[in-house]
């Protein structure tokens, strides 16, 4: 039997790591069967669900290289072919209609609370046939077979099984005629064809009211995986809501999509020891059965190893067109600044960390924000002032430029002055980059050129006048 799987969001906020992962997961599920993909937008509450949050989807998963075999499906151009089935569900009375008002239900679920029992609806309007044809507002229930149970193989937890009497008898289809969530899931699954459902761990209460539905329309119960959550430090669930998980971010800050890609795919999956996978190997080697029960924690220091060991294994060219692609994210003008590969050399060498890059990137391309009020204070003061101005004085008379002249102003300062190395560079770090470190301030200030080393030197001169 070929695989089928798919990748299901539902549109209501951006993708973050917890989707994304059942994505991966069941991309490389099918790639490594060669089987099918299939991408489907669940946007059937119309209310929640943006296109905005589709495009990010669609974005998202091209930006990783996640490609599918079909789709995008949206939810939301199938309501007929869902209205349809429920018709003949009320017609052989695998469903029917529940005319209780807002007002029964609450009653009943009041008197419920009271006696201490599970709420649940009554199933008043189970059996009773007159109502039918009274022209009053309806909700479409599901009739499920009392007294007995369903079981089901998840593949990370065995053996599920569930008790028919906990459940009600669901809403199948609201009063505006709009199918509910779990329904519709059933039916595009079954329609789809879908053989394997990986999805996450807050879904496996859904499953057997799935089963159900799957049960009254005759399809097969496909075969389940419900991937583990995924916590913050703290030990708390992340969330849509929380937009540090949100990818793209991760894309717009510098993340190589082959480190979100390898970093993803452990976080609840190993194969022995091994942590840095290509898109291929992980094709070839993913598999269900290494798949973690426990939970799994974000950790960003991991990430950034990981986009330390990505970025320490470009080339120079592939260096370039980064740095170039994290210009284009962050709006910046190269023209301002520095050739690019010119900057090559500081960076191949310094990537440490992301931000690291990202800040020491920005310095040459951006004025510094004198934000740092510690360094403010022991660096841009009436003492420093007076560095700054013999420095600009010096720097102005500077013919050629090149390292060693600057070099050579910077000796002067420190003997005209009678202070240390150390005072000067930091002096010059904080007032040229507003940043605490940096590469070599001589080298800085060589490739970012006399006009703007003075135009920044002058801005920081300002900054003392005004500000101290
Ligand atoms: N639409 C659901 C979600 O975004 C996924 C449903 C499923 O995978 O069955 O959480
Ligand atoms: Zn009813």
């Amino acid at each position: 039997m070929k695989i089928i799987t798919r990748f299901a969001p539902s549109p209501t906020g951006y993708l973050h790591i917890g989707n994304i992962r059942t994505a991966l997961y069941s991309w490389l599920f099918a790639r490594k069967n060669k089987g099918k993909f299939i991408l489907r937008i669940e946007n059937t509450d119309f209310k929640r669900s943006k296109t905005i949050f589709i495009k990010n989807i669609i974005d998202t998963l091209q930006w990783l290289n996640i490609d599918w075999d079909e789709g995008p499906y949206l939810q939301s151009e199938r309501i007929n072919r869902y209205n349809s089935i429920i018709s003949k569900m009320l017609h052989n009375k695998k469903a029917y209609k529940c005319y209780c008002s807002k007002q029964e239900l609450e009653k009943n679920k009041k008197k419920q609370i009271m006696h201490g029992e599970k709420i649940k609806y009554n199933g008043n309007c189970r059996n009773n046939k007159l109502i039918n044809n009274k022209k009053l507002p309806y909700t479409i229930r599901l009739r499920i077979p009392k007294n007995k149970h369903i079981t089901f193989i998840d593949t990370i937890r065995g053996k599920i099984k569930f008790n028919n009497n906990e459940l009600d008898d669901f809403i199948i289809q609201r009063t505006d005629g709009i199918p509910t969530y779990n329904f519709c899931v059933v039916i595009d699954d079954w329609d789809m064809k879908i053989t394997n459902i990986i999805r996450g761990e807050e879904h496996i209460n859904n499953t057997p009211k799935q089963i159900h539905i799957i049960n009254a329309i005759g399809a097969n119960i496909p075969i389940y995986t419900h991937v583990s959550i995924i916590t913050d430090k703290s030990g708390k669930k992340i969330s849509k809501r929380d937009n540090n998980f949100d990818i793209l971010k991760y894309k717009k800050n510098g993340y190589l999509a082959i480190t979100l890609l390898n970093y993803i795919l452990r976080l609840g999956w190993s194969y022995g020891n091994k942590e840095i996978f290509s898109q291929e190997e992980m094709k070839k080697l993913f598999n269900l059965k290494n798949l973690n029960k426990s939970s799994s924690i974000f950790d960003i220091n991991k990430l950034n190893w990981l986009n330390k060991h990505y970025l320490s294994k470009l080339s120079k060219d592939d260096m370039i067109n980064y740095l170039k692609k994290i210009c284009i994210t962050n709006n910046i003008n190269v023209n301002n600044g520095p050739k690019l590969k010119d900057l090559y050399k500081i960076f191949h060498k310094r990537c440490n960390s992301i931000n690291e890059i990202n800040n020491l990137f920005f310095i040459f391309y951006k004025n510094p924000d004198y934000k740092n009020i510690i360094l403010i204070k022991n660096y841009l003061n009436i003492k420093t002032k007076k560095i700054l101005k013999t420095f600009k004085k010096k720097l102005v008379n500077i013919n050629i430029w090149s390292i060693e002249s600057i070099n050579n102003v910077l000796k002067k300062i420190i003997f005209i002055l009678n202070i240390s190395l150390k005072e000067v560079a930091m002096t010059l770090r904080v007032a040229i980059t507003g940043l605490k470190n940096s590469p070599p301030i001589n080298y800085i200030i060589y490739l970012m050129g006399k006009k703007k080393i003075v135009f920044h030197i002058k801005n920081a001169i300002n900054f003392i006048k005004f500000n101290i």
